[in-house]
Order: C-alpha cells, then sequence, then structure tokens
C-alpha cells in the first residue's frame, strides 16, 4: 500500500466477496487499535459492532454487487477494546488481478455522534421541564381556584356579618343602628324632593305585665310574633325596626299624616284582634310626619311625645304628633 493511502486522514479497507479483509491503512488499525497481523486475513466481522454486522450482511453485500457502490452508509465499528466507533462508509466495488475487491473507506462521526447524544440529551431534559411545568400550571390553576371559592366564601361571610350587624337578633327586624341611620338619610331624600316621610313608634303596653304573668320567655314570643305582624303590615319600601325591649318602629317614606295614621291603625287594630293565646295585648303608637327644615332628631322626638300622650291618654290608641298643643 502506498505511504499516502496508508496514512490518508480517512480509515480505508478492502475486503473480497467472503469478508475477508485483504487489506486496511494504518489510520483505521489506529482509530481502532488493531496492528496489521492481528486483522489481515481475518474476517470483517472482527472489527463491526454486534448491530453492524447483520446490517453488512443484509444490506452492504446484496447493494454493493448490485450497484457497484454503497454511498453515506453510518455504521458502527468495533475497537479492540470493545468500544464501538460510528462511522460514515462509503465503498466501490473493482476487479483487480481477475478478483473482485470492495474498496471502503470510512470517516469516524464521533463528534457528530456526540452532538447527536447532547441534542438527545437536551430534548429529553426540555420535556421533562415542560412536564413539570404542565404539572405547575395545573396546581397553579388549582391554588387560584382555591383561592377564589375562599374570596366567595369570604365574601359571604362578609355579606352575612354586614346582615347581622343592622338586625335584631329576636325579631329578625332592622336594628336601632339600622334605624337611626336610615332616617338620617331618608330625612335629607325627602326634603330633597319635598315628599312627606312619616315615623310611627310602637310600644307594647304593659308589657312587663306579660313577663311576670307568663315567663320571659312568653314575653319573647310576643316580641317574635308582633315583629312578624309589622312585617307583613309593611309596604316594600318601610323600614321595619326594634329599637328597644318592647319598642318599634316603622319608616313610612312617601306617606303623609293621613297615610300614616291609616297604616297606625291598621296595626294597632290587628295588635288587639289577633289571637295570642293570652289576655287581650295591644300598642300605643305615637306618629309623627316631617316638616319643612326638618332633622332625624327633631322628627323622632316629635313621635316620641306623640307615643307618650298615647299612653298617657289610656293606651291602645295612636296619636299624630300634629294633634298635639
Ligand atoms: P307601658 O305600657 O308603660 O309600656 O308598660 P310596659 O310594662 O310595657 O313598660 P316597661 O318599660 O315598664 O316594661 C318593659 C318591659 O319589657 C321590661 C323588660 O323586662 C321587658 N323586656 C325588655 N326587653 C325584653 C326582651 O327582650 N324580652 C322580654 N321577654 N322582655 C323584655
Ligand atoms: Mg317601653
Ligand atoms: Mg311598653
Amino acid at each position: 500500500m502506498d505511504e499516502q493511502l496508508n496514512f490518508a486522514p480517512c480509515g480505508y479497507v478492502s475486503i473480497d466477496d467472503n469478508g475477508t479483509i485483504l487489506a486496511i491503512n494504518e489510520t483505521l488499525l489506529r482509530l481502532l487499535g488493531h496492528n496489521l497481523q492481528e486483522v489481515q486475513g481475518q474476517h470483517i466481522n472482527l472489527l463491526l459492532s454486534t448491530a453492524s454486522r447483520s446490517f453488512y450482511q443484509l444490506y452492504f453485500f446484496p447493494m454493493i454487487r448490485l450497484q457497484n457502490k454503497v454511498e453515506e452508509m453510518y455504521i458502527s465499528l468495533k475497537s479492540k477494546t470493545e468500544q464501538d466507533i460510528p462511522i460514515l462508509l462509503n465503498a466501490s466495488r473493482n476487479e483487480r488481478n481477475g478478483k473482485m475487491t470492495n474498496d471502503c473507506v470510512c470517516v469516524p462521526m464521533k463528534r457528530r455522534y456526540e452532538y447527536e447524544q447532547a441534542l438527545l440529551t437536551i430534548k429529553k431534559e426540555t420535556d421533562t421541564r415542560n412536564r413539570m411545568k404542565k404539572k405547575q400550571i395545573a396546581e397553579l390553576d388549582r391554588l387560584r381556584h382555591e383561592l377564589e371559592s375562599k374570596q366567595n366564601e369570604l365574601l359571604a361571610l362578609n355579606e352575612e356579618l354586614q346582615r347581622l350587624a343592622i338586625t335584631d337578633g329576636l325579631t329578625g327586624l332592622k336594628n336601632r343602628r339600622y334605624l337611626h341611620e336610615n332616617l338620617i338619610s331618608n330625612v335629607a331624600l325627602h326634603a330633597e324632593r319635598s315628599q312627606p316621610l312619616s315615623l310611627l313608634l310602637i310600644d307594647i303596653d304593659y308589657f312587663k305585665n306579660i313577663n311576670d304573668n307568663f315567663g320571659h320567655m312568653m314575653g319573647d314570643k310576643v316580641l317574635q310574633g308582633f315583629g312578624q305582624l309589622l312585617k307583613d303590615a309593611s309596604r316594600i319600601d318601610d323600614i321595619a325596626a326594634r329599637y328597644g325591649g318592647e319598642e318599634f318602629a316603622l319608616i313610612l317614606p312617601k306617606t303623609d299624616k293621613l297615610g300614616a295614621l291609616k297604616i297606625a291603625e291598621g296595626i294597632r287594630s290587628q295588635v288587639e284582634n289577633a289571637n295570642w293565646d293570652l289576655p287581650t295585648i295591644t300598642v300605643s303608637i305615637g306618629a309623627a310626619t316631617s316638616l319643612a327644615g326638618d332633622t332625624e332628631n327633631a322628627l323622632q322626638s316629635r313621635a316620641d311625645r306623640a307615643l307618650y300622650a298615647s299612653k298617657n291618654r289610656g293606651r291602645n290608641r295612636t296619636t299624630h304628633a300634629s294633634d298635639l298643643e
């Protein structure tokens, strides 16, 4: 073999049709870690990885016989130390001295193989990360949903707290605080619109006797029963409230003296005629209707004076503040 081929920058091996190695250059011997004596006259299988042997047998030989050449075949050789060495193989079939020889050149593909492996590793890592990301996104979604439902719970709880803060626990009517706030805004609103606003203050007569004679529980039942009666007697915009022990109020928007007296009398007679399973229960009512330049305090104290008058005049009656001297 001439010097140039022997040390060419690619491997060279020629084999006969039986696969016997006829010649091999130094470059390839060095790549595989063999010396010439170990290889010459041996079967090419000595230099092939296990996987490549069948490939060589099933693909390389039929192909080179058919086309007289094989181009760009990727296979793995096997070094003396049993390392796989990936190579790119080109071969041509030539006749020399009346015999067919298959001349093969091989270029190591170690770098390319390493790049491919690195790419594969990166792809695997990316896949894993994507899977993790998906998991994390799902977890984030779950937490977001949980947060939303907790926020909704909190909103519902706040609404309930707000409702409780303005509600009388025993009767479910509005409480004293709400009555006061509503009276302020309603007096202002009605003054602005020049509309009449009336207020009823209602006190159960001799309520202490009910407690004393039938017990506190019965007293509570009467308070609840009267609360319900007041609710039923209210129109949609009216505000019914309990502002003391047995003291109730009804704010009557857009209602003048006559309207207020009619409603008050209705309530008074309903209480008197209701079946309480007790001796007759009655209420005294004080009514007042807003005047020009009124304040909520002035309106309330006029209604209070009217209530006091109803009590003084014998109870179970309605008095309107404008009828007082
Ligand atoms: P008057 O006709 O002058 O209004 O007489 P009255 O007995 O109704 O008035 P008084 O102010 O003397 O008594 C009110 C009673 O209401 C005294 C108190 O024990 C009772 N009371 C206040 N709050 C409650 C309550 O929540 N439940 C019950 N059962 N009784 C209550
Ligand atoms: Mg009272
Ligand atoms: Mg009373």
